[in-house]
């Protein structure tokens, strides 16, 4: 689903345990996983699918083409996932979009959050993200709610594709990136 659909601005709804346990809540999971494998995301959420369902996943692995410096996450499937901001720390994440094709901005994110969720088995998780991985949970749990990234861009000239960005913006954004990576540790 790309921006424009009405869809990517609904808030998805919560599923009970009984439902998670269904063949085709089982299925859209797998399915979702197999999207964003294929289109090299970092992290794809139910509705970009069709789905007004709470439910995402992200995942990095290894060294991601569309996101070279960003650390390995491993698969991690979110039931129902809930966000706590844990401090005023905030940085700045330049952002793209598997629904918005060839557009990247920056925008505000908090560096350090807690994320609770149920995973694909319904066992519950609560943990602590920082720095641009705590970046990508935001994103995904945003989608939820019916948010798109390009809400945030406080600035509209940091807009640009993503051959623009290679040229003009990422040197600078990667070094200052990769400097907040050792600092937070992901
Ligand atoms: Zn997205």
């Amino acid at each position: 689903m790309l921006i424009g659909d009405p869809v990517l601005r609904e808030r998805s709804r919560e599923i009970s345990s009984d439902e998670l346990a269904t063949e085709p809540i089982q299925a859209l999971i797998d399915e979702m996983i197999s999207i964003k494998r294929h289109a090299n995301g970092a992290g794809i959420a139910a509705n970009q699918v069709g789905e007004t369902l709470r439910v995402a996943v992200v995942e990095v692995e290894g060294v991601n083409p569309r996101y070279p410096y960003k650390p390995e996450i491993p698969l991690t499937v979110m039931v129902n996932p809930k966000i706590e901001v844990l401090d005023e720390d905030v940085f700045v994440n330049n952002e793209g979009c598997l629904s918005i094709p060839n557009l990247r901005g920056d925008l505000t994110r908090h560096l350090n959050v807690r994320v609770k969720y149920l995973d694909r088995d319904g066992i519950e998780h609560d943990e602590v993200k920082r720095g641009l991985t705590a970046g990508t949970f935001q994103h995904e749990v945003d989608h939820l709610d019916g948010v798109l990234f390009v809400d945030r861009v406080e600035d509209p000239t940091t807009l640009a594709t993503w051959d623009e960005f290679e040229l003009h913006g990422k040197d600078e954004f990667v070094e200052r990136i990769t400097k907040l990576v050792e600092q937070v540790g992901s």
